[in-house]
């Protein structure tokens, strides 16, 4: 199963794209934390996308196309994977389309995930990471055990610097005007399917399952 998970942030794509992808033993190939791993190892691409993430803007369409099309040459990838966050402009979506013609393969479904921006807002002011596992918190919707601490390895709790109040909206808008495109142009090659993320992740959870798999 090949696919691509679409939405705004905060919309919880990441968290659902992780479900299914443990689930079901796909590779999850999700642009922001390798980006955000890059940053933290300060390699050259981490220090060439770390100043577009800080403001919210998006790290140049080269940079990630060359990221994933090696990703998806690895062998794991032979057989499915789920891209999260990538493409992100229609130039990407094209770049995309031609790796994948030259790899021989096609996607089998682009999900989007869509919930009303102020749903987003309080979501992402309020997500937190442990900043040693990386394992997703959220202050009102999914508190750690301990106030401030990772409940897996105790560490302390970050909040992702793009993550504040003010950049929040730039990235909203940034998200309206370059990737909200895409949904017409999956629309036009029919592979759109729609799920509303406004919910209990659970049921967003057997709707994408039931989306994916019952289509298949
Ligand atoms: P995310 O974790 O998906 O919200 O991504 C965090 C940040 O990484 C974004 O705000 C962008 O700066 C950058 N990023 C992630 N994926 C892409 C992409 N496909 N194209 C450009 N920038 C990206």
């Amino acid at each position: 199963m090949r696919l691509i998970f679409i939405g705004p942030p905060g919309v919880g794509k990441g968290t659902q794209a992780k479900m299914l992808t443990e689930k079901h033993r796909l590779p999850h190939i999700a642009t922001g934390d390798i980006l955000r791993n890059a940053v933290r190892q300060q390699t050259p691409i981490g220090l060439q996308a770390k100043a577009h993430m800080d403001r919210g803007d998006l790290v140049p369409d080269k940079i990630v196309v060359d990221i994933v099309e090696e990703r998806l040459r690895d062998a794991d990838c032979r057989d499915g994977f789920a891209l999260d966050g990538f493409p992100r402009t229609i130039e990407q979506a094209n770049a995309l389309e031609q790796v994948l013609k030259r790899m021989a393969i096609g996607v089998d479904h682009v999900v989007c995930f869509t919930t009303p921006r102020q749903v987003l807002i309080d979501r992402i002011s309020g997500r937190r990471a442990c900043g040693s596992c990386g394992s997703n918190y959220h202050v009102v919707n999914l508190p750690p055990k301990r106030e401030g601490f990772c409940d897996r390895c105790g560490s302390a709790l970050i909040q992702r610097k793009d993550d504040t109040a003010a950049t929040v909206a730039d990235r909203l808008d940034v998200y309206d005007r370059q990737t909200a495109p895409l949904v017409r142009y999956y629309r036009e090659r029919s592979l759109l399917r729609e799920i509303d993320a406004d919910g209990d992740p659970r049921e967003i959870f057997r709707k994408l399952e039931e989306t994916v798999w019952r289509r298949s």
